[in-house]
């Protein structure tokens, strides 16, 4: 080797190194990018293959605020919707006796309104009043249980939201209740009626010819004739309303047919 071909070879070397290390890496980068090519595609494909998003949990806003009566069963309806609420993965409540709750901003992030076991004239501003009436108004559900008729009757527009207004409680016994529409999904599974032990509800006016009733106070049961609705629906608005007049006892929240009735009525609620 000469000289200048020493030179060269070593400018080649160095020169070329670069290019050798190159020319290594390419089949290393296409051997690498020939399996990994799809694999870009492949996390892109997947991500968008559940066409079906699971949906969000139904949001509820529990309030158990009370100006009159208190009930004892208020911690066991508390538990029961929680319990329902953990077992069916549809719903979230926030149970509270805040009232401040019941405010435009607050409803915004709430589907249903659910006041169980509230009683009195419990003190509602202006404002919350009618953030409560557009918020059904406007498509959102209300959920009423048992002395949620005995609340607010010096507000026409809440007795008009939960149906009727609580005249008195003539039973409490067991009895037997009629499920007078069993097509609706919060009456599935009930059957064709079901007795249980309760307070039972008369209303100071019966709202059967402004709601939908779905179960009715079986009169024989009780000794008694008459026309006693004990739960329904209606629609306000684009919103729901459902009320139940069953709740008094802690025995009726852990009972199995009533916590159906209540996961089928938030759903329903819900628009579900
Ligand atoms: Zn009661």
């Amino acid at each position: 080797m000469t000289m200048a071909g020493a030179t060269a070879a070593k400018i080649a070397k160095k020169s070329f190194a670069p290019f050798a290390f190159f020319a290594f890496s390419i089949p290393v980068a296409l051997s690498c990018s020939t399996p990994s090519s799809p694999a870009p595609s492949t996390p892109a494909a997947t991500s968008t293959t559940p066409a079906v998003p699971a949906p969000q949990p139904v949001r509820v806003l529990m309030l158990t605020a009370t100006a009159g009566f208190r009930h004892d069963s208020i911690p066991a309806a508390r538990a029961a919707v929680a319990a329902i609420a953990a077992r069916s993965g549809e719903f979230v409540a926030a149970p509270t006796e805040d009232l401040a709750e019941l405010n435009p901003a607050r409803l915004a992030v709430v589907d249903v309104v659910m006041f169980a076991l509230t009683s009195g004239e419990l003190p509602l501003g202006d404002a919350q009043k009618r953030a409560l009436i557009d918020f059904v108004n406007g498509g959102g559900g209300f959920v009423g249980f048992h002395s949620a008729t005995d609340t607010l009757y010096e507000w026409p527009d809440y007795g008009r939201l939960v149906g009727a207004y609580f005249k008195e409680h003539p039973w409490t016994q067991a009895a037997t209740v009629a499920v007078e529409d069993r097509a609706h999904p919060t009456t599935s599974g009930l059957g064709a009626s079901f007795s249980l032990t309760e307070e039972f509800y008369t209303f100071r006016e019966n709202p059967r010819t402004s709601v939908h009733v779905l179960l009715t106070l079986d009169p024989a049961s009780v000794g008694a004739q008459g026309d006693f609705p004990l739960a329904w629906t209606q629609t306000i608005g684009r919103g729901r309303s459902y009320y139940n007049a069953l709740g008094h006892f802690d025995q009726t929240w852990n009972d199995a047919r009533f916590q159906l009735q209540i996961a089928a009525a938030v759903r329903w609620a819900a628009g579900r």
